[in-house]
């Protein structure tokens, strides 16, 4: 997918989960699609709404359910703080979040 593809599908995935704030016109210019990534990492109802906000395993981010324990003990999180985190760290942010469109 090209940036602009991945960027656009971002927003309308976070959108259609109750996502109201940047626009995804407002990334089509070119330098700012490529500060995409920057400024959307540090907005937390994005991340929410792009991965949820489920209860998930803070070492493998494993949705808990009924689940007590995980990976040898239960440290709980929630889904966008653990994916948020791997988006953080990783080196191609719009590459990680293409795989989960
Ligand atoms: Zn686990």
């Amino acid at each position: 997918m090209k940036k602009e593809e991945i960027v656009t599908k971002s927003i309308e995935k976070a959108q259609k989960n109750g996502y109201d704030g940047w626009d995804k016109n407002y990334f089509r210019e070119g330098h700012i699609l490529d500060n995409f990534h920057y400024a959307l990492i540090f907005d937390h109802d994005f991340l929410k709404a792009f991965f949820g906000i489920n209860t998930c395993c803070k070492s493998c981010g494993k949705i808990i359910e009924n689940i007590d324990y995980c990976c040898g003990y239960m440290i709980p999180t929630f889904k966008w703080l653990y994916y948020g985190e791997q988006l953080f760290l990783s080196k191609n942010r719009l590459q990680y979040l293409e795989k989960f469109l």
